[in-house]
């Protein structure tokens, strides 16, 4: 009789365990596995590519090298500025000018490496004369930035003067009103703080500006410390005055 029993308990779970191995049971017991993503790096190459091989608009005539953008795929922190200029579209590289060292003091001011960040501007091509990009240039560009941020998925992006600002926000508030204050901004890779702030060719020209622009940065460093937890490393204690000089 126990035998029997056993024989029955042995053949049932046989039963069960062949029934749960096949495919409709599986169906049925595990959620459908979500669809795999190719890895950022690979994705922002891809996207680098069609950007060098772009004719979407007649600035792909002019222009010497277009300027994708750069920088590493996992990084908290995007900087978008508005289109290369003359070194930069001698040197198919973002930021490589003047403004482009300052940009790179700035992050270093507040303890992050330019490597350390993703940059790229709203337009891939330059401009001639550096004008301003017209609206149907932005519009045939947008598609790039908005793919690249898609990969990325940055927790801040860090906008840098009028023309990113007013693209990304879809505004035509002027950029001093618009700047040091966050928002929350939805992109196509999900929600992220958008900062705005004067470019560094603004504060070239207008050196005053600086002490608006370092405000803007601490903020910046606060909510990248905020959303990582731990990056980058906390400000330097601004240093003490000298003590005077023993009398006597
Ligand atoms: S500016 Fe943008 S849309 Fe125009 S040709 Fe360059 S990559 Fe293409």
């Amino acid at each position: 009789m126990k035998e029997a029993l056993r024989r029955i308990v042995r053949d049932l779970r046989a039963a069960l365990a062949a029934e749960a191995a096949s495919p409709a049971a599986k169906a049925v017991l595990l959620p459908p596995a979500a669809p795999r993503r190719p890895p950022a790096a690979l994705v922002l190459d891809r996207i680098a590519a069609d950007v060098r091989a772009c004719v979407r608009c007649g600035l792909c005539r002019s222009r010497r090298h277009a300027v994708p953008g750069e920088g590493p795929a996992e990084t908290p922190l995007v900087l978008v500025g508005e289109a290369p200029g003359e070194d930069e579209d001698r040197l198919g590289r973002p930021f490589v000018g003047r403004a482009g060292e300052l940009l790179t003091k700035m992050l270093a001011a507040i303890g992050v490496a330019r490597e350390e960040v993703f940059i790229a501007n709203v337009l891939k091509c330059r401009p001639p004369g550096n004008r301003d990009p017209a609206p149907d240039e932005v519009a045939q560009c947008r598609r790039y930035l908005e793919a690249q941020l898609e990969a990325l998925r940055p927790l801040v992006v860090v906008t840098l003067g009028r023309v990113p600002t007013q693209s990304l926000l879809g505004t035509t508030q002027g950029i001093l009103s618009l700047r040091g204050v966050p928002r929350t901004w939805r992109h196509a890779g999900g929600t992220c703080v958008l900062f705005p702030t004067l470019h560094p060719a603004y504060l070239l020209r207008n050196p005053a500006a600086k002490r608006d622009a370092w405000e803007d940065l601490k903020q910046v460093h606060a909510l990248l410390r905020e959303k990582t937890g731990s990056w980058p490393p906390p400000l330097a204690a601004p240093r003490a005055a000298p003590s005077p000089p023993p009398r006597g």
